[in-house]
C-alpha cells in the first residue's frame, strides 16, 4: 500500500512466480499444505479452501490422513514414540529446548560434543562439527575454506545451498555436466594448464563439490572415478551426503560405505540430520585441522544459534540405533527395509510403464511426468486416492522435465507400496503417463 501511494516498486513486485501461480490455480493437492501430527508413514493434512482464488486460504477445521510419500524420512525416525522420542523428551526435562546462544558463546553443551564425536565415528572421519540447519552448513562452509583466488568445480545439479555458499565464498565457480567425469577432467586440465603443476597456480586451492545422491535425479556420484581424478589432479573433494548418509551402503554410512572407499580419501563429508536421522541440522566431517579452522572462523559457529538439546539427543539416539548400539539388530533391519522398499517400488513403477530416473538403491524415486501441466493433475489425483506426493518442475528442473518425486521410508509396509502402485496404475492411465513398454529394468 505504501509503495502504491508513493509510487515505488514494492518488495513483492517480482513474486508472481511458478509456485504462486500454482496456488492461484486453486489446485487441491498437498503442495505447501499445513499438516498436523508426525510426518511418518502417514501424514495428516489440514483441509483448506481458497477464499479469493489467490494465495490466502481458510482452514476448514477438518483433516485428511494420507499415505506419506513426500517426507524425507528414510529410516522411519520421524516418530513420536520409541527410544528416540523418549530420550528427546527426557532431554527437554534436563536441558530445556534451546541452547539460547551460538556455539562460540555458550551454545556448546555436553550433548553437542557427544554428537560430534558420534558423527565423526559414524562417517569415519577424525572430527565433525554440527550446525542447526543443513542449508546453513553449506551456505557458510565454503567461505571459511576457500575464497578469492580459489577455484570451485561444482556439479551442475548441486543443491541450492551449495550454490549459495559457493557464491558467498568469492571463489571462481565453474560447473561441470551432471556426473560427467570427462567434463570435470576437461575443467581440471584447463585449470592446471593455467598454472604450475602441483601448486595449481594461479589457483590457490581447487575444490570439487558433488552430492552423494542427487535429490532431483536419484543418481549416485561416481566416487571411484572422482578419487582417481583426485589422485591425478590433486584437488580437495567435498561430498554432500544429505540424501546418502543413513540411506545407502551396507552399514548405512553413505557413499564411501556403498563403494567400499576409505572415507580418508574424501576431504570433507557434509550431511544433513533432517533426513535419515529424523532430526534437524547439518554437519561437516573432516580432519581435526579443518574442523579446528571451522570452529574458529565459520560464520554460523560465531553468529547462528546452535542445535537444541532434544534435536541433539534425537541425532545421538538414531545414530546409535543405526550402528546397532542401542537396540541390537534394529538399525540393520531398518536399512534392509529401506533397501527393499526402494527397489520394490522402483521396479513396480517400471513394470507399469513409468519412466523412472536414478540409481536402483536410491530411496528417492523421480517419476517422469514431462509436461508441466500434468504436475498439479498428478498430485491432485494421488491426493484423491489419499496419497501425498511431491511434484517438481521449473525452476528446480528444466521446463519439460517435470516429475513427481516419491520418498521411500523404512516405515512403509509392502501393503503401502502395493497401494501406491495401484494408485499409480490408475492415475498413469488417466493422465497418459506410461511412456515405456513396461518391461522391468527399462528406462
Ligand atoms: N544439501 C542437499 C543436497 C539437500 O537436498 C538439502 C535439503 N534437502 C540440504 C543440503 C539442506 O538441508 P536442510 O533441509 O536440512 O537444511
Amino acid at each position: 500500500h505504501l509503495a502504491e501511494r508513493d509510487g515505488y516498486a514494492p518488495l513483492n513486485s517480482d513474486f508472481d512466480n511458478f509456485y504462486t501461480r500454482r496456488l492461484k490455480m486453486r489446485i487441491n493437492d498437498c503442495f505447501s499444505r499445513p499438516t498436523t501430527g508426525v510426518p511418518g508413514r502417514f501424514i495428516t493434512l489440514l483441509d483448506r479452501k481458497s477464499d479469493d482464488g489467490n494465495n490466502t486460504f481458510k482452514l476448514l477445521g477438518s483433516t485428511t490422513e494420507t499415505l506419506n510419500m513426500s517426507s524425507y524420512n528414510y529410516l522411519g525416525f520421524a516418530q513420536s514414540e520409541g527410544p528416540c522420542a523418549d530420550a528427546a523428551e527426557q532431554a527437554v526435562r534436563k536441558y530445556g529446548v534451546t541452547m539460547a546462544s551460538p556455539r562460540a558463546d555458550s551454545g556448546t553443551s555436553e550433548l553437542t560434543v557427544e554428537v560430534e564425536d558420534l558423527i565423526a565415528r559414524f562417517v569415519g572421519k577424525p572430527a565433525s562439527m554440527v550446525f542447526s540447519m543443513g542449508f546453513v552448513t553449506n551456505a557458510t562452509a565454503f567461505s571459511t575454506l576457500i575464497g578469492r583466488g580459489c577455484l570451485m568445480l561444482s556439479d551442475e545439479l548441486n543443491h541450492s545451498s551449495i550454490r549459495f555458499g559457493a557464491r558467498l565464498s568469492g571463489s571462481m565457480i565453474k560447473m561441470f555436466k551432471h556426473n560427467d567425469m570427462r567434463d570435470l577432467e576437461r575443467l581440471l586440465r584447463e585449470a592446471i594448464s593455467q598454472g604450475q603443476p602441483r601448486t595449481h597456480r594461479p589457483w590457490k586451492k581447487i575444490l570439487v563439490t558433488v552430492e552423494g545422491l542427487y535429490s532431483m535425479e536419484g543418481t549416485m556420484c561416481n566416487l571411484p572415478a572422482l578419487i582417481e581424478l583426485k589422485k591425478k589432479y590433486k584437488f580437495n573433494l567435498f561430498v554432500d551426503e544429505a540424501h546418502s548418509v543413513g540411506a545407502v551402503g551396507p552399514r548405512g554410512r553413505g557413499v564411501c560405505d556403498f563403494f567400499g572407499i576409505d572415507p580418508s580419501e574424501v576431504d570433507i563429508l557434509m550431511g544433513t540430520l533432517t533426513k535419515s536421522f529424523g532430526a534437524n541440522g547439518g554437519y561437516l566431517a573432516a580432519s581435526k585441522e579443518i574442523i579446528d579452522k571451522l570452529r574458529t572462523q565459520n560464520a554460523a559457529m560465531l553468529f547462528a544459534e546452535s542445535p537444541g538439546p532434544p534435536v541433539l539427543v534425537q541425532i545421538a539416539s538414531s545414530l546409535r540405533i543405526i550402528s546397532g548400539e542401542l537396540v541390537p539388530g534394529q538399525g540393520a533391519e531398518r536399512l534392509q527395509r529401506l533397501a527393499f522398499n526402494s527397489r520394490y517400488l522402483r521396479l513396480g513403477l517400471k513394470r507399469l510403464g513409468y519412466i523412472v530416473y536414478g540409481h536402483d538403491d536410491s530411496p528417492i524415486i523421480p517419476v517422469m511426468l514431462y509436461n508441466p501441466a500434468k504436475m498439479p493433475a498428478f498430485s491432485h489425483e494421488m491426493l484423491k486416492r489419499k496419497i501425498s506426493v511431491v511434484v517438481v518442475g521449473y525452476p528446480a528442473t528444466p521446463l519439460v522435465s517435470s516429475r513427481a518425486r516419491f520418498c521411500i521410508s523404512a516405515a512403509h509396509t509392502k501393503d503401502d507400496l502395493d497401494r501406491m502402485l495401484a494408485a499409480c496404475d490408475e492415475v498413469g492411465d488417466l493422465l497418459q503417463l506410461k511412456f515405456s513398454s513396461g518391461v522391468a529394468g527399462g528406462a
